[in-house]
């Protein structure tokens, strides 16, 4: 039987973010939740033998020193990548040095949000061009969602600036699974992409998963995981405190079994296997 394949995500900021993109269930406005750098979580988290993580939020670009946290998570796990929407990342290049890919969110959801906050943004472009203008040594990767056809223009302008891009490495496009949009025309807009114009890469689809768990841990050693069903339903369970349990065997067990999945569990990516 194939693994669940699970991706763990430590928030440096909780669920903190300054913009406020319709339909998002991570923002927060309080600033409450920060990590600090001797944290009580990342020892747990090596003592259960995790090796690797991501690092979401939020937004982890607003920690108040997010190159110390970066500093000393990366010298004990391999930082796959690091989720932003990307303001301000200019001000982050030590980014690269910590980070195997920063993963920037770009969408029409992220448009609205971020004009409204920050008025005076030419968005994609200024987003763009921090990211080639400023030459980060890693991999750029952007993540977009779609929501209906009528964002086809402003991802065909994307897709322009991405064909430009020197830093660009990859693209994903996800449905949102809260809109009305279908699997086929989704399809269809990742297709028309990808037929389109000469990116170096194929941009590739993400069809939600039955045998996905992704698990947040925050700075209070509480837990967020998220997995979808049967239906395609998304599903939260939460769990108090990450330090009641003894193993890393006994942790991704309760949290499978509280998904209602069984099996052996298998983190997304490794470097081995890379
Ligand atoms: S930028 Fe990300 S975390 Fe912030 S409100 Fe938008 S979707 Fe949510």
């Amino acid at each position: 039987m194939a693994p669940i394949l699970f991706d763990l995500g430590v928030m440096p900021v909780g669920k903190y973010c300054d913009l406020a993109c319709q339909g998002c269930f991570q923002r927060e406005k309080n600033k409450n939740s920060f990590l600090a750098s001797k944290s009580e979580v990342v020892c747990l988290l090596e003592d259960f033998g995790f090796s690797q993580c991501f690092i979401g939020g939020g937004e982890p670009l607003l920690h108040d020193n997010l190159e110390k946290i970066l500093q000393g998570l990366s010298k004990r796990f391999f930082v796959r990548y690091l989720l932003t929407h990307g303001f301000g990342l200019a001000n982050h290049l030590y980014l690269g040095d910590y980070v195997e890919t920063i993963v920037v969110s770009i969408d029409p959801m992220h448009k609205k949000a971020m004009e409204r906050k920050y008025g005076g943004v030419l968005y994609p472009s200024d987003i763009l061009s921090s990211i080639d203008n400023y030459g980060f040594r890693k991999n750029i990767r952007i993540n977009s969602v779609v929501c209906n056809t009528n964002e086809m223009p402003f991802f065909h302008k994307l897709a322009q600036y991405i064909a430009r891009s020197k830093n660009v490495k990859g693209w994903n496009i996800y449905r949102n699974t809260n809109s009305k949009i279908s699997d086929k025309e989704y399809l269809r807009i990742v297709a028309e992409i990808n037929d389109s114009y000469g990116l170096d890469f194929q941009v590739e689809p993400k069809i939600p998963s039955e045998k996905f768990i992704q698990i947040l841990i925050f700075s209070d050693l509480s837990v967020e995981s998220y997995s979808f069903n049967a239906s395609g339903k998304l599903v939260e369970i939460d769990l108090e405190n990450l330090a009641l349990f003894q193993s890393k065997e006994e942790f991704l067990g309760e949290i499978g079994r509280l998904h209602g999945k069984t099996g052996a569990f298998s983190q997304i990516y490794s470097r081995e296997g890379k």
